[in-house]
């Protein structure tokens, strides 16, 4: 198993600048990378592999102008590269709209350390190029832990840092059953083998008030921002700093809300203990080509659901497996096997014209997924 305590850092003044720094220097490869990606896209290039940036990035590092790099921990450059080419190739893939430029005051201070480097002693944590920086728990993480995917972050106030800790996962009963779970958006995900849907969370009265509260900011700002304009320039003032920190905040809310959900879902279905999981691999980029379901779409997370089922899944020992984009698991009659030539996407239920079978369309889609063959 693999839980991720977060524990905040406590660093003195010089300790403070050097995380800037760091975070810094991350955030300018993660744009450096976006760039050079969009300079080949843009010219008919294919996807840049971030081994070949990286490679790039290690000649820069001797020329003058990018001596200051060397300061900073490699591993950070080196992460910043690799994240920001997945963002990119989920939106190559149209798994998720295209990433955007880092911007010092919007985005979010973060950079990533070595998980062989960063070590935890005495309640301080050994930081690469920064030092020892004390913690404001002390036994939180354990010492001389095999630890993953480490991330130091700022939230505004604070400064913290994160590690997975992987615990040896007790042994899993498995039942042997073969599930499928179909997503989408009028449910968040209906399963073979569970009877309810999980609702979507957005359509809950509580995530709606949120939402309006969030848009009545965003109009507000952009008001102020009007009248306060002088000449060609806009002017940032107390108000409008005050309400910049409460959406940021209303984000971080409906963010978290929408997490958990995903969390509680996700954990709820691995719990069924099956011994294998089937879902449709490229339902999300086919759905993202509507714009009109693509803000759904981004809201209910497809991907970090996927992403999260299968952890869950495969540290208990269960299989996970993506179905391919051609299995019509909507078309296809859970009951005798007729597969339909069309099926509109306003037919809630599925009519079988063979077998007189009427069954909901998800939970018909959930049965054949579960069928899937690897061929
Ligand atoms: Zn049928």
């Amino acid at each position: 198993m693999i839980t991720a305590p977060k524990v905040r850092l406590e660093p003195n003044n010089k300790q403070t600048s050097k995380l800037f720094q760091s975070a810094g220097t991350a955030r300018w490869a993660y744009n450096w990378t976006l760039a050079k990606q969009e300079e080949s896209h843009k010219s008919g290039g294919k996807f840049i592999n971030d081994r070949d940036l990286r490679k790039e990035l290690t000649i820069l590092k001797q020329t003058k102008e990018f001596e200051w790099l060397n300061k900073y921990s490699n591993n950070i450059t080196k992460q910043a590269v690799k994240d920001a080419c997945d963002a990119y190739y989920r939106f190559f893939k149209g798994l998720s709209e295209k990433p955007k430029f880092k911007s010092r005051k919007k985005s979010q201070p973060r950079f990533y350390q070595d998980t062989h480097k960063i070590k935890f002693k005495d309640g301080k944590a050994r930081l690469e190029k920064i030092g020892w920086v004390r913690l404001s728990e002390k036994d939180r993480i354990p010492e001389n832990a095999k630890y993953t995917n480490p991330r130091v972050t700022f939230n505004g106030v604070h400064w913290y840092v994160s590690v997975g800790i992987e615990i040896q996962s007790e042994s899993v009963e498995l039942t042997g059953e073969s599930i499928g779970i179909d997503v989408g958006i009028k449910d968040l995900a209906v399963c073979s083998n569970i009877e309810k849907p999980y609702k979507n969370i957005n359509k809950t009265k509580k995530i709606k008030r949120l939402e309006k509260k969030l848009s009545r900011f965003q109009r507000k700002v952009s008001n102020k921002y009007e009248n306060n304009k002088k000449g060609e320039s806009y002017v940032k003032t107390g108000n409008i700093i005050k309400l910049e920190k409460d959406i940021r905040k209303l984000h971080k809310r409906l963010d978290n809300i929408r997490t958990d959900y995903r969390h509680k879902v996700t954990t709820e279905i691995a719990k069924t203990k099956p011994s294998r999981i089937v879902m449709e691999s490229l339902h999300v980029s086919r759905m993202m080509k509507n714009k009109h379901l693509s803000k759904a779409i981004q809201q209910q997370g497809f991907y970090e659901f996927s992403r999260f089922i299968q952890y869950k899944a495969e540290r208990q020992g269960t299989e996970f497996i993506e179905a391919d984009k051609w299995y019509p698991s909507s078309k296809t009659c859970s009951v005798c096997g007729h597969v339909k030539t069309k099926l509109s996407l306003s037919e809630r239920e599925f009519k079988c014209e063979y077998c007189g079978a009427v069954i909901d369309r998800d939970k018909n889609a959930s049965i054949n997924l579960s069928r899937y063959r690897v061929s």
